[in-house]
């Protein structure tokens, strides 16, 4: 079998063998009756993790995303966050849809925004308008490149959503990648934040769930809109298992994807036709450009497939790459191997097609 390297999302790990037996052996019970005990050690465990009074637990980010929005906004609210946020781009209109929440939106560089931007963003009171109720910051940012926010950029995001009443709420899908980053611990941001969401699934290579974490009445409120929007679940122990799992033993190797991921931005960026940032490359996340000879970025990556090279088109001309637990040092260089045929043959056989 040819050997994939597999770059589309941190999303596509595996279980380890390790966390199979320990899913194998946990104990559970019915959660919505609410004495799963792995459950209940996972969401204790994480809302002393993220210095917060009450967590849930969810099946995925967007759903975390999703109670937490419905268990602050009424229809006729509105929400402060950045163009680039999962929520706006990829929750399928959930705000709207759940909460009737509209959106308005900050075009900030690279998905990090300032209290002015927020500011900018405030409805005057008056019937006429929406009623600003939320913001939103995604730290990393994902569609940005895997930026970090600075615990001094969400204080100050938190000074202003305080003074204008405003529910903050971190998007932390990957927050642990940012701790990672910076060598600092989740609570130095999250204690700026009302409520914070964190993914399992992602880059701490759980097969499942998420963790919503907040006071007390809002984490009341999000297990009542995990009910409704079906996410309930029974014997979720075995889940809960994994991301005990992954917080005991896939945080710290965070490190180890995001050396992976410069490497393979400082590799990418001596490619002919490729248009790659190494100094932009923060975690695990690799934003790459394609010059116009490479032709369109789906059709690219088509071709860079079947070489064995997964990755997604993000825009035209855009490529991202992520890397995580699944893969090695070695096939980033593999990948690189790759990368380097492709475009060469590439930018030829256009130029002929061009020129014939
Ligand atoms: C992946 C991701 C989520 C959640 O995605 P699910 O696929 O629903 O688990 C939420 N926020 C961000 C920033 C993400 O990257």
């Amino acid at each position: 079998m040819k050997s994939i390297v597999d770059l589309r999302s941190d999303t596509v790990t595996r279980p380890t063998a390790a966390m199979r037996r320990v899913i194998a052996e946990a104990e559970v019970g019915d959660d919505v009756l609410g004495d799963d005990p792995t459950v209940i050690r996972l969401q204790e465990r994480c809302a002393e993790l993220l210095g917060k009074p009450a967590a849930v637990y969810v099946p995925s980010g967007s759903m975390a995303n999703l109670v937490s929005i419905r268990a602050v906004c009424e229809p006729g609210d509105e929400i402060i966050c950045d163009n680039t946020t999962h929520s706006y781009n990829y929750e399928t209109a959930g705000p709207a849809a759940l909460a009737g929440a509209s959106m308005r939106l900050i075009h900030s560089p690279r998905g990090v925004f300032t209290p002015a931007d927020v500011t900018a963003c405030l409805r005057p009171p008056g019937e006429h308008f929406p009623n600003s109720r939320m913001v939103i910051i995604e730290n990393t940012n994902n569609r940005g490149g895997g930026t970090v926010w600075t615990t001094a950029e969400v204080e100050a995001i938190r000074n202003v959503s305080e003074s204008c009443e405003l529910h903050l709420h971190l998007d932390g899908a990957r927050l642990m990648n940012a701790c990672v980053a910076v060598g600092c611990r989740p609570t130095d941001y999250t204690r700026h934040v009302d409520s914070v969401s964190l993914c399992f699934s992602k880059g701490l290579g759980a097969p499942v769930g998420s963790i919503v974490a907040g006071p007390m009445a809002f984490i009341s409120r999000a297990r009542r809109f995990r009910k409704q929007f079906g996410g309930a679940m029974r014997q979720s122990g075995l889940l809960a298992a994994a991301a005990i799992y992954a917080l005991d033993h896939h945080v710290d190797r965070l490190a180890e994807d995001h050396r992976n991921a410069a490497r393979l931005a400082r590799g990418l960026a001596e490619i002919a036709g490729l248009r790659v940032n190494p100094a932009a490359v923060q975690t695990n996340i690799v934003m790459i450009e394609l010059e116009e000879r490479l032709g369109p970025a789906d059709a690219f990556s088509a071709r860079l497939r079947e070489a064995g090279v997964w990755l997604m088109a993000t825009g035209p001309r855009t490529l991202r790459a992520v890397t995580h637990l699944d893969v090695s040092t070695d096939q980033i260089d593999a990948a690189l191997r790759i990368f380097t045929t492709s475009c060469r043959s590439e930018a030829s056989t256009l130029t002929q097609a061009a020129t014939s």
